[in-house]
């Protein structure tokens, strides 16, 4: 495996960064997720502006400009000969001092990892999630904003940690209000009487890629979307429930602290939106073979 390294394709084992980054250090930095299907890098330019968002939120200036940034994506999947790959792109703050000013860094670290990925075992698709509410709250946004995709994800994982405990494998996280804004590392939809809610950005929700582009395929197929705050009441009593991340794709909950989630099995909507976002992973994309 080859691993872009500012600017270098290296093996893996040669992929190293100094124990004095500060991505290390204190989780410094943004990252994104991305995927490719069949040698098509889904939604790059949408991902892309995202990091350079998030970057520029944390005061962190990528030293590739937008293009070469491009460029380097494509050429990551190009060189490991992947065609459906999970693509990590990582802007550390890079090698500083033992302080926290992000001054003594002078070199960010841009890192591009091609690979694949199974966020959950295949059956959940069929059969759907089962999903806790965990006691670890989404961080505040008034501390980090939730648009920005930093490499902090200490709550997200002690989530994780709760749900593995309660014998789930997803939780959803609330914000302070008590209100669901995401799992720990997805969206949320949930469906009644044809409406899809999704909890707002600014409760506290990240600006998913996957979940903006299944609210245009539901307004297309003629479903009413809200983008609204609810509560764990709201889930338990919803239709459907699914989740959406570019890891995840779309993946059906079926059961919510214990409570069936309609009948209990993966709801007819959210089938059809599956069905939908995977066709639509086949016509849209940056192609990495020309
Ligand atoms: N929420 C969080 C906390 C995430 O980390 C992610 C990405 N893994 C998502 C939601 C889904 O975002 P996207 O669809 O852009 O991958």
């Amino acid at each position: 495996m080859l691993i872009y390294l500012n600017g270098k394709f290296v093996e893996k084992e040669e992929a190293k960064v100094s124990v004095f980054d500060h991505g290390l250090l204190y989780g410094d930095g943004v990252f994104e997720g991305i995927r490719s299907y069949d040698g098509c890098i889904f939604k790059l330019d949408e991902h892309l502006e995202r990091l350079y968002n998030s970057a520029k939120y944390i005061v962190l200036k990528i030293p590739l400009e937008y293009d070469e940034m491009k460029k380097a994506v494509v050429e990551t999947v190009k060189v490991n000969k992947l065609k459906n790959a999970y693509i990590r792109l990582i802007i550390t703050r890079g090698e500083g001092t033992l302080g926290l000013s992000p001054w003594t860094c002078e070199k960010p670290n841009v890192i591009i990892i091609a690979d694949t990925i199974e966020l959950y075992p295949k059956e959940y698709y069929e059969k759907g999630l089962k999903v806790i509410t965990a006691s670890t709250r989404r961080t505040n946004v008034d501390a980090l904003n939730a648009r920005v995709k930093s490499l902090n994800y200490l709550n997200n994982i002690l989530a994780k940690i709760e749900a593995k405990i309660a014998g789930a494998l997803e939780a959803f996280m609330l914000n302070n209000e008590g209100y669901i804004v995401e799992c720990t590392g997805d969206n949320v939809f949930i469906i009644k009487k044809d409406t899809l809610c999704t909890p707002p950005v600014y409760q506290g929700a990240l600006k998913g890629i996957t979940r903006d582009c299944v609210i245009e395929i539901a307004e297309r197929l003629g479903y009413r979307v809200v983008e609204q705050p609810f509560t764990r009441f709201e889930v338990y009593i919803a239709e459907e429930c699914f989740l959406t991340g570019t890891a995840a794709e779309i993946i059906p909950v079926v059961e919510a602290d214990d409570r069936p989630i309609g009948d209990g099995k993966p709801g007819k909507i959210t089938r059809k939106l599956s069905t939908e976002f995977h066709k639509l992973t086949k016509i849209d994309g940056t192609m990495v073979y020309m």
